[in-house]
């Protein structure tokens, strides 16, 4: 055999399935799933006159009598503005929000709110967000505007996606923007009968237990190999 000496060793040959890991991103719901504002939504109801019928009561004013409309917004934007200067942040929440952090999860608030609410209760956070889309930033959940808004910023597809609420508006949003792995904590009856059967998603009774949902997520999401991924990086 013909060998020319003096020539270093050639590397070996890259494995034929390289370790591909994927951006994977975490989308939140704010009011009832991170932050609890103490707003009771069913008595807001009643007081702008809306039946609970699943629509929300941000289409509901849209479609109000302009006189009803104007006063319901008003009277919708003071209950949130007391509700965001005196809620607190549900427990679980920061630990959660850091032990994806710390993994390079991309972490997104994602709310029917107004941005002057969700000001005021990122301001009294010790962690941040990578994105944070407000009603003003599209149409509100249950569109999926927001959560396909979301899942652009962060530069994740929606299989690569979580995204966390509490209500059927979360479900179904997150089920329309293409979003597999849907979390709903501390889920109403009234909110679970307004959920289409065909809508899958995974129940956890606190921050705590959806926690344990994201730690599995996490686990089987970010260990795709190479192959899976379509763009080759
Ligand atoms: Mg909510």
């Amino acid at each position: 055999m013909n060998v020319k000496r003096g020539h270093t060793c050639a590397p070996s040959p890259p494995s034929l399935e390289r370790t591909f890991v994927p951006q994977l991103a975490a989308l939140f719901d704010m009011d009832g799933t991170l932050y609890d504002s103490g707003i009771d939504f069913a008595a807001l109801r009643q007081e702008l006159g809306f039946p609970h019928n699943g629509v929300p009561i941000l289409k509901q004013l849209e479609s109000s009598p302009p006189e009803q409309r104007e006063r319901g917004i008003e009277f919708l934007h003071r209950v949130e503005a007391e509700g965001a200067a005196s809620g607190t942040l549900i427990p679980g929440a920061e630990p959660l929000i850091h032990w994806l952090q710390e993994r390079g999860v991309r972490c997104a608030l994602v709310t029917n709110n107004s941005r002057a609410s969700a000001d005021a209760v990122l301001a009294k956070l010790d962690f941040s967000f990578d994105v944070v889309l407000t009603r003003e930033n599209g149409r509100a959940k249950p569109d999926p505007g927001l959560f396909l808004s979301a899942m652009e910023h962060t530069g994740v597809r929606p299989e690569h996606a979580v995204a966390i609420g509490d209500t059927h508006l979360d479900a179904l949003a997150a089920h329309r923007a293409g979003i597999s792995e849907i979390l709903l904590v501390a889920l109403r009856d009234a909110f679970r009968k307004l959920i289409p059967t065909h809508v899958r998603y995974k129940e956890g009774r606190d921050l705590a237990d959806v926690h344990r949902m994201i730690r599995d997520w996490h686990r089987i999401a970010g260990a795709a190999t190479e192959a899976q991924d379509p763009l080759g990086h």
